[in-house]
């Protein structure tokens, strides 16, 4: 019973850092490099937990379950981390000294690695049934493959076949149990995760009904010109049709390109990347385009901060403020644009206007879908900014005068260089 009781403790070890994983690790851990990284490393740790503290038996000999942890590591993560976990049982198996126990895990580890890597990809492709008759047809093989080896070594008899074999019968319906739970657990987390997605969803259908009615008023209006164009007796005024048709199709190609960036999947090419950069191209974008000439620039961009974001998305939401920047100044000022990395590590962005200003009741309305003063206005653009800002952990804070003007801050979390 004491020999059930030794696998029983070495199950509940084996198992705290699957539980640790899912529960504290993986809602925080995005990158598939940091994830494959933090897992092998918890298998490792349920290797060294099970290792120390083995059944004995046959005067000497140690058994225990540690090739549950190589098996789902290497059948999960791949090669690499089955060779680093397979090292680890080398070097921890050693550090007990040198016996035929070593000879008999070196043998076996040579023997099950090449089948294990063998069956990783397929593993990883078929589905949980199947899964679950590969995990525990490679326990099985391992088990009598020990067997085997330490028979040849040690001979045969009766009472080592009979803690060898609860040995095989326990790693089988724990292979079994860990596969199922594996499966289980990886299913709870993608259904968070579409969850997640649909919300996004949620918002962007609600948003279509207002989207289709804002896209309308421009068709309409052009279409109302186009129509007027086609009068034999009224061509004189042509010209200013078409330029009045033209500005409401560019204001309705506005509104869509705006809609459509929220449907963007959000994470593209997510990298570090020197905001420094991004804000000079942004600004002298800006600068190019601005069709109000009495708008002056000012810009104090510190070189080399470093932050991590989506160069594109970053680009987009500063755009959308530089641009209400310019447009709160009918009569021209000065636009001032700053980027500093602070003293904590933090990346420091400022856009200040001497604009027209908000009160404070336009201020906490800023950012609502299709809140809009302005006559061609789209409402779209402070609202996917803020989206974007949150979605790479920053922080926009906003602070404004009527007849004074305005000043964004925005603070993202910095990467040291
Ligand atoms: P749009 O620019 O198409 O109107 P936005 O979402 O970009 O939509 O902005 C929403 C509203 O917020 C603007 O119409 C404007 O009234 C106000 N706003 C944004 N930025 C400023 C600013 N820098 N100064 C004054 N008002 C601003
Ligand atoms: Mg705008």
């Amino acid at each position: 019973m004491s020999i059930v009781k030794d696998f029983l403790l070495q199950f509940t070890l084996m198992v705290i850092p699957i539980f640790s994983y899912f529960t504290f690790i993986l809602e925080k851990v995005k990158e598939d490099r940091s994830i494959k990284m933090f897992m092998t490393i918890l298998w490792g740790v349920s290797i060294l937990l099970c290792m120390s503290f083995p059944v004995e038996y046959a005067g000497g000999a140690r058994l225990d379950i540690r090739f549950i942890p190589l098996l789902f590591g290497t059948l999960y993560l791949g090669v690499r981390s089955g060779v680093f976990l397979s090292a680890l049982i080398i070097l921890y198996r050693l550090s007990f000294g040198i016996s035929m126990g070593v000879v008999t895990t070196v043998v076996v580890l040579i023997i099950m690695l090449p089948v294990i890597f063998y069956v990783q990809r397929l593993f990883l492709r078929v589905n949980r049934d199947r899964r679950i008759i590969i995990a525990t047809g490679l326990s099985f093989l391992y088990c009598v493959c020990g067997m085997l080896v330490f028979a040849g070594m040690n001979g045969f008899s009766i009472p080592v076949l009979k803690v060898q074999g609860i040995h095989l019968l326990f790693t089988i319906a724990v292979t079994w149990f860990c596969t199922v739970l594996i499966d289980k657990i990886r299913e709870i987390h993608q259904l968070r995760l579409e969850v997640q997605d649909s919300e996004r969803f949620k918002v962007i259908s609600e948003l279509t009904g207002v989207f289709a009615h804002e896209i309308r008023n421009p068709l309409q209006v052009s279409r109302g010109f186009l129509q007027l164009l086609d009068e034999p007796d009224l061509p004189f005024r042509q010209k200013e049709y078409i330029k009045l048709s033209i500005e409401e199709l560019d204001r309705a190609n506005e509104i869509i390109h705006d809609f459509l960036a929220l449907g963007k999947p959000s994470n593209s090419t997510y990298g570090t990347i020197n905001v420094s950069e991004q804000l000079k191209r942004t600004a002298s974008l800006i600068q190019t385009f601005n069709v109000n000439q009495q708008v002056e620039f000012q810009t104090d961009i510190q070189d080399h901060c470093w932050m991590r974001a989506d160069p594109q998305k970053l680009n987009q939401s500063l755009l959308n403020i530089l641009k209400n920047a310019v447009e709160s100044m009918p009569n021209g000022g000065t636009v001032s644009l700053s980027c500093h990395q602070t003293a904590d590590g933090h990346i420091r962005l400022t856009v200040k206007d001497q604009g027209i200003g908000m009160n404070p009741k336009q201020v906490q309305r800023l950012g609502s879908p299709y809140y809009s003063l302005k006559e061609k206005g789209t409402g779209l653009g402070m609202m996917v900014s803020y989206q974007i800002i949150h979605s790479f952990k920053g922080k926009i804070s906003v602070e404004s005068e009527e007849g004074v003007g305005t000043e964004f801050v925005i603070e993202f979390p910095g990467v040291r260089t």
